[in-house]
């Protein structure tokens, strides 16, 4: 008989799994949810028809924003799940970071890499990215000196101004 799992390993699991299916990282997901790699690498091959990638993580928010329309959506993301965590936690919270993928997809119809998501928390909650108000628009965005379109504002950039 299988050990009997208590109620908050059995909501990690779930989590994990939804975090399994939107393909996010197994690596990520082993840190969010301290499950081993190689069942989570079972579940991806059970509900994925690819294995999971097995290059490089890329490791930061700055590799997935590549433009002023990228920039503005993780910045929009980013500021929905400080709504759902106030708090200045430095970690990402998995289950929160589903919540805010799903409020997220139902205001933009469109769906996230959670990839990209899970860096976009990170990084601003690490302070390896800065937050900022424009001073234009009065908008939270996500600002590095390090990358071109993270300089300056990006709704601002998507407005011609
Ligand atoms: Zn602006």
């Amino acid at each position: 008989m299988a050990a009997l799992l208590s109620p908050e390993d059995i909501e990690n699991h779930r989590v994990a799994h939804e975090l399994v299916r939107l393909k996010l990282r197994l690596p990520l997901v082993n840190h969010l949810t301290g499950i081993h790699i190689k069942p989570l690498r079972r579940q991806w091959n059970k509900i994925h028809p690819n294995s999971p990638p097995n290059g490089r993580l890329r490791e930061s928010v700055r590799a997935f924003i590549s433009d002023s329309f990228s920039g503005a959506e993780l910045a929009s993301f980013v500021a929905i799940y400080n709504r759902l965590a106030p708090d200045v936690e430095n970690s990402v919270d998995p289950a929160l970071l589903l919540r805010a993928l799903t409020m997220h997809a139902r205001i933009a119809h469109r769906e996230l890499d959670i990839n990209a998501a899970y860096f976009a928390i990170r990084d601003v909650r690490a302070k390896i990215v800065e937050w900022r108000r424009c001073g234009r628009c009065q908008t939270g965005f996500i600002y590095s000196p390090a990358a071109f379109h993270m300089r300056s504002c990006p709704f601002c950039a998507l407005l011609g101004s």
